[in-house]
Parts: C-alpha cells; structure tokens; sequence
C-alpha cells in the first residue's frame, strides 16, 4: 500500500512548477521549498528551549530524550534522488536531460518527481513513468544514502544534545531491511552518535508499514526509554500526531518539503527553517 502511495506521490502533478521552473531557469535563486505551512520560530530559540528541557529532565532524575526523523528533518535527501534522475539519464542515454541536470543544485528539490523535472522543463508523462520506476527501485536502498547531506546545523544541534546526556533516537521511516546499513554508515560518516550509549536506530521492520503507522506504534516503546521531550519531523501528520503522544514536549516541524495534501499543522507545533537561522 505504501509503495503505491509513494508512487503516486512519485507521479504528483506539476501544476504549481511551470512558474517556478521559469523563474528557476532565469537564473534567479533555488526553487521555493515545497513547505506548506510558515516558519514560526528562529532556529536558536529551539535549540535553547530543547537544551533546557534536557536540562530541567536531568536535574529532575529523568532520562531526556528526543526524536529526530532523518529524510526531510537530520538529512536533505534531494541529493540522493538527484543522483538517481542523474543516472537514470545517462544509463538511458537521454544527454538533453542529463546536460539540464547538471544546472540543476542537488539541494532542496520539490517533494515530487514531477515537480523536479519540471524545473528542468521535462514533463513527458511516459518518461515520468520510466523515472519513477528506476527512482524507485535504488531510493529506499542502503547503496545510495550515502549521497544524503545533512540540513544546516543538524550535525551540531544532536552532538550538542548528546554531550548534555540526551538519549537521541533517530526515528524514522525508513526501513530496517533495505536502508539500515546505508543509515548507519551515512550518521557515522557525517559525525553523527551511532552504535554507542543514548543512541538509538528506530526503523520500520518492513517497507510496506505506512509511516505514521509506525510511528504511531513505537510512542509506547519511547516511553520506556525514558522522557521524551522534543521531536523534529518533517511531516505535519507525524508532528500532529506528536502532539497527542506527548502533550508537554516541544514538538517541532522543519521546514524541508513533506508529502502532498498534509493535514493542517496542530498550532502548538513549532516550525523552523533548518537548526541555523
Ligand atoms: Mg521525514
């Protein structure tokens, strides 16, 4: 059901682009982040507000802990796809759409494949098809995590907050079978606590469970590692969903893009850009 849903997502139209890719191919500045509700807070004001929190849990004899979803809130992944519309346009020999790739920055793409080809003025719905298929079958694969970088600050932010005896969970919807390995290389490369104490991997056990499902199941198991006082996603259904788990945390959406027609954002959820500005 879930493979359905993100090929759908895959597929989802373009209607919003055309203005966007002209501007984009006008040389002006990187598309709009394809984010649908505003920034609310200055990153710093979170970053201090989760700090004391931690620091009020210890001080109380509690164990802080805290949530990071990884694609869209610790790691940009638009390098990742761009690597695989990159290869997909070599191994096809489409050279047109390889020499536009090239103009194209890796960084911030929409949520959807369409609207990134669209900012390369392709929009032929058979070779969106053809895309989508070969994005596919290598995005959810350990191999090609590896081209993920992580959002402005994110590095530092989780170190800060490990180092003050945080128990950080990356909390995410990847899947344990395919992407775990790549994960874990990718949070050890780039600095991130993986492996160690108060550092904990929570994946899905399978592909096919839907995200917010699985995220819905693992609030009790959280739980149990001690308080969880602050979450960062980057979808609204999980922050929203957040909210209810845990009313007295600082719940907290970033700002990247999310998946299309997200329900409205609970008004409590904190929005930050990235973990800089
Ligand atoms: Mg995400």
């Amino acid at each position: 059901m879930e493979r359905q849903a993100r090929r759908i997502a895959a597929l989802w139209d373009a209607r919003l682009t055309c203005g966007r890719a002209l501007l984009y191919r006008g040389g002006m500045t990187q598309p709009p982040r394809p984010f649908g509700f505003p920034v609310t807070h200055a990153a710093q004001d979170v970053v201090r507000d989760t700090l004391e929190r931690v620091a009020a849990t210890r001080a109380a004899g509690r164990v802080p802990v805290v949530l990071f979803d990884l694609d869209g809130t610790l790691f940009d992944n638009a390098p990742r796809t761009w690597q695989i519309l990159y290869e997909f346009s070599v191994l096809r020999a489409r050279h047109e759409l390889t020499a536009r790739l090239r103009t194209l920055p890796k960084h911030q793409l929409p949520y959807a494949l369409a609207d990134i080809l669209a900012l390369v003025d392709e929009h032929d719905g058979e070779l969106l098809r053809q895309v989508a298929a070969f994005w596919e079958d290598r995005f959810f694969r350990d191999d090609y995590i590896r081209y993920d970088e992580p959002v402005r600050g994110a590095l530092q932010f989780v170190r800060m907050l490990y180092d003050a005896g945080t128990t950080v969970v990356y909390f995410s919807g990847r899947d344990s079978p395919g992407m775990l390995v790549g994960t874990a290389q990718s949070l050890r490369t780039h600095g991130f606590p993986v492996g160690v104490p108060r550092a904990v991997m929570a994946l899905k056990e399978s592909f096919d469970v839907e995200d917010l499902v699985f995220k819905r199941r693992a609030v009790e198991f959280m739980d149990t590692l001690g308080e969880v006082v602050a979450s960062f996603d980057n979808e609204p259904g999980n922050c929203n969903m957040f909210r209810q788990a845990w009313p007295r945390a600082a719940i907290v959406a970033v700002a990247t893009s999310h998946a299309p027609n997200p329900h409205p954002l609970h008004p409590s959820v904190a929005v930050i850009r990235d973990f800089v500005d």
